[in-house]
């Protein structure tokens, strides 16, 4: 049975990466392209990454319902195109949704039915590392996302998996029992 998988938690704990390895070890998934108001990072390709939206297009096709969630991060816009989701489910492949937090309780209310998973740092110090290590953001715009984190870490018991990312390979192991648990209809606890 095709799936949703839900990859939230903190920028730069390290979910990019995690989806990554798993995309890499399991067959039959596929990630989504989110859409954003974000304008692309060096080496971002539109269709690839993201689909790179103004703020007019996101808000119409908000309004117009296109989206399955959507969010306010960091003062840009971000969802989950509904297509992402609609035209691989009937074919069988699961979709993994890497996403914010507010997002994610979306996608919960709205598919009860997906499995949700938590990817929490191993402290707090290390997403500051983290971010300033991938190099992509500004030190304001890493003191912005460090402060959302904040609050990010506060609801990481709301879900029902959490996966500390320590060591990547230990990290992605977890997370792919979690998914292959999920997938075989026998959850891993
Ligand atoms: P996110 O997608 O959650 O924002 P990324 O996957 O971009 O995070 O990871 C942020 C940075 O941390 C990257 O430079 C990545 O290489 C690094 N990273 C990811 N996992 C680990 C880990 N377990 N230990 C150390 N560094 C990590
Ligand atoms: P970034 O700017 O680093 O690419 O993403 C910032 C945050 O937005 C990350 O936490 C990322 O997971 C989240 N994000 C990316 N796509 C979506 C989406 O479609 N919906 C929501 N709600 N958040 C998203």
């Amino acid at each position: 049975m095709a799936k949703v998988f839900v990859i939230t938690g903190p920028s730069g704990v390290g979910k990019g990466t995690l989806i990554a390895e798993l995309l890499g070890r399991v067959p039959g998934l596929e990630l989504s392209v989110s859409a954003t108001t974000r304008p692309p990072r060096s080496g971002e390709v539109d269709g690839r990454d993201y689909h790179f939206l103004d703020r007019e297009e996101f808000d119409r096709r908000a309004q117009k319902g296109e989206f399955l969630e959507h969010a306010t991060y960091s003062g840009h816009r971000y969802g989950t195109l509904r297509s992402e989701v609609d035209r691989r489910l009937p074919e069988g492949v699961s979709v993994v949704l890497e996403i914010e937090v507010q997002g994610a309780r979306q996608v919960r209310a709205a598919m009860p039915e997906s499995a949700q998973v938590f990817i929490a740092p191993p402290t707090p110090e290390s997403l500051r590392e983290r971010l300033i290590g991938r190099g992509t953001d500004s030190p304001e715009q890493i003191d912005e996302r460090l402060r959302t984190a904040e609050i990010e870490l506060a609801a990481a018991e709301e879900f029902q998996h959490v996966v500390v990312n320590d060591e990547i390979q230990r990290a992605a192991d977890e997370l792919e029992r979690i998914v292959r648990g999920e997938l075989e209809g026998v959850p891993y606890t």
